[in-house]
């Protein structure tokens, strides 16, 4: 019998969703602490003494898991949170997260029970929406949205009669007020300008405010590439989300970064089996990867119900083993995917590979991936799937 390895992999906390008895088994992602608050630092080091971090930890945090990543912001002080969903927030408040947690999106109003229950935050989308969570009866915290141009959710900034009465809502406790930049990851002339114009916009609405005498709540306006790109708008939030978990939405943006950040996630896999393939022989559904030499191929314990991407088959993606970049081949399936291994010494079941980080010399990113894809890091990293465990290094 072949010497085969199943090296468990080494953790100072080991907590994988939920089920603790679980182990790095099959596929895995692993959080680098370090990473996460070398990524605070740099990014509170940005920010004026007056302004805090708030921590965009939706969709898991972004891939990373949302349970996991605010305990430890907790734990260095963080105390303020967004999230796009109430289910989102009212998770964390099941697993003890303190402070501030704001809902980004919308709540539909048999859920206002929730904000109240949990102490949840709610994003006013706009006039009629600040009506229905007035109608509800019970004090409810918001921030409001104002849309400057983005024309996604807020209140549009023109409607000033709309935002005072929004301020004189009786059950409405307002906490906050925001917009959202759409066109800040560019310096672009024509974005440049557009920004400016939505930051200006903000403004008139925030004086006309305080001109009738209302008081100023907490403002913010910065999402990651606000904080990159117009660090002298910073107030009283900053609303970072890609950023902290150490990269930009694309390769080019991450390296051009002035901010210094480090990735903080790693997605590893496990080799399931090994085997030989000879000339003609194909791999995979469809019988897309036809080899044209004998080979040695590996399959790994991980598909597109993973969040890896499918389009990244038929070698457009790569994967690291032992230090060495190799191709996938064939169509990614839904739970595996093979690699070439052919001319890799001693490639066993149990052996790791590496999908998003470093082996050896090599490194794959979420913006290599993306970039493979069609897409961005943020789409990457948030589909990452609930079937990989998550633990700390
Ligand atoms: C997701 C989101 C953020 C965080 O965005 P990043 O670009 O990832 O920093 C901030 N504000 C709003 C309104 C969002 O929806």
């Amino acid at each position: 019998m072949k010497n085969v390895s199943y090296k468990s992999v080494e953790s100072k906390r080991f907590l994988v969703n939920e089920i603790p008895e679980f182990s790095c088994g099959r596929a895995w992602i692993e959080l680098d602490g370090a990473a996460l608050r070398y990524n605070i630092s740099s990014l509170a080091a940005e920010l004026p003494e007056h302004c805090e971090l708030m921590p965009a930890v939706k969709a898991e945090a972004y891939g990373h898991g949302a349970v996991l990543i605010s305990k430890e912001l907790n734990q260095i002080g963080i105390q303020a949170f967004c999230v796009a969903a109430v289910a989102e927030g009212v998770q964390l408040r099941k697993n003890k997260i303190k402070g501030e947690i704001l809902v980004l999106g919308y709540t539909h109003p048999e859920d206002f029970h929730l904000l109240c229950q949990y102490h949840l935050t709610q994003t006013v989308v706009d006039y009629p929406y600040a009506c229905l969570l007035n109608e509800y009866g019970k004090t409810i915290s918001v921030h409001i949205g104002i849309d400057t141009g983005m024309h996604r959710l807020g209140e549009p900034w023109e409607n000033m009669e709309q935002i005072y009465e929004i301020f004189e809502m009786e059950n409405l406790r307002i906490e906050g007020m925001f917009t959202h930049l759409s066109a800040d990851d560019t310096m672009s002339p024509e974005d440049q300008e557009f920004t400016n114009a939505q930051i200006h916009d903000f403004y008139q609405v925030v004086g006309k405010l305080k001109e009738q005498g209302y008081p100023c709540p907490k403002l913010h306006l910065q999402a990651s590439y606000g904080i990159v790109n117009y660090p002298d708008t910073a107030e009283d939030y900053a609303r970072v989300g890609i950023a902290l978990y150490g990269v930009l939405s694309t390769r080019e943006d991450t390296e051009a970064c002035r901010i210094p950040l480090k990735p903080v996630l790693s997605l590893k896999v496990r080799v399931a089996s090994v085997r030989n393939v000879h000339s003609g022989e194909a791999v995979g559904y469809g019988r897309q990867f036809i080899a044209e030499h004998e080979m040695k191929i590996a399959t790994l314990a991980i598909g597109y119900a993973d969040g890896l991407p499918r389009t990244l088959s038929n070698g457009v993606g790569e994967v690291l083993v032992k230090g060495y970049r190799v191709p996938i081949i064939g169509r990614i399936c839904m739970d595996q995917t093979m690699i070439d291994v052919t001319g890799i010494p001693d490639v066993q079941a149990g052996d790791i590979a590496v999908i998003i980080g470093t082996s050896g010399e090599e490194e794959i990113t979420a913006c290599d991936i993306a970039e493979q894809t069609g897409t961005i890091s943020n789409e990457i990293l948030s589909r990452l799937g609930s079937r990989l465990e998550r633990i700390w290094v």
